[in-house]
């Protein structure tokens, strides 16, 4: 549902010193990410001919997904009353949402994950499962240099097989990697060796692991607290 909001100082781009109030339809959904909530409102600008459609052009912040988004509105004849013409960009693709602990271990991780989400969205079936192989990666080697970082340079340039048997100490979560890495594999491959298995228990693994990793960092930090103590 759309409230009215009025909205300051809205520039003129045809005369320079004119400035407007004006009262807008205020978007309580954000068109990028489909959550509700109050968008910024960051700036405003209008062009002072009623012919032209839209005329004024309203810059917005969501703060769930923290990308911006434009309002098209149209300034009438009668008293400023502004008519919504629509939201833009208009984003198709869901984002999947991750806890916040795997969000600041690897936000490559997130990005590359909601790539190939995205790509598995518009049908792209036979990318999205290197898509995931990729950030798996990326999740695995995040979680391992946090575990040691002194092994930094080394985790970087190993392969993820040996990166997952070298510096990954929890049972379920290697085996989870190393089947997880053997399905990216098949979807890399010309010949699949896995004919039983496909993406969707890939990502499944992979979600999996997201799991067992939140909860592990949560308990890191329990031992260190009690450690500090
Ligand atoms: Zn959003």
């Amino acid at each position: 549902m759309l409230i009215k909001k009025a909205i300051y100082n809205c520039e003129s781009l045809n005369d320079n010193f004119s400035k407007k109030n004006l009262e807008i339809e205020y978007p309580s959904v954000c068109p990028m990410c489909h959550k509700s909530g109050d968008p910024s409102y960051l700036s405003s600008y209008y062009i002072d001919d009623e012919h032209t459609y839209p005329n004024l052009f309203v810059h917005f912040f969501c703060h769930n997904c923290e990308k911006t988004f434009l309002g098209n509105y149209h300034i009438g004849p009668y008293h400023g009353l502004t008519e919504l013409m629509g939201f833009e960009p208009i984003s198709r693709v869901e984002e999947r949402e991750f806890p916040k602990h795997i969000k600041d271990l690897s936000p490559d991780f997130c990005n590359i994950y909601n790539q190939a989400y995205a790509s598995e969205q518009y049908e792209l079936k036979d990318i999205s499962g290197m898509a995931y192989r990729k950030a798996l990666e990326f999740l695995v080697k995040d979680y391992a240099i946090m575990l040691q970082p002194n092994n930094k340079d080394n985790i970087v340039k190993a392969p993820l097989s040996r990166c997952i048997n070298d510096y990954i100490d929890n049972n379920r979560i290697k085996k989870l990697a190393v089947a997880s890495a053997w399905l990216g594999n098949d979807e890399t491959h010309y010949e699949r060796k896995f004919k039983d298995y496909n993406i969707d228990n890939l990502v499944e693994f992979i979600n999996a692991i997201v799991s067992f990793i939140d909860s592990d960092i949560s308990a890191v930090n329990a031992e260190r607290m009690i450690e500090g103590n």
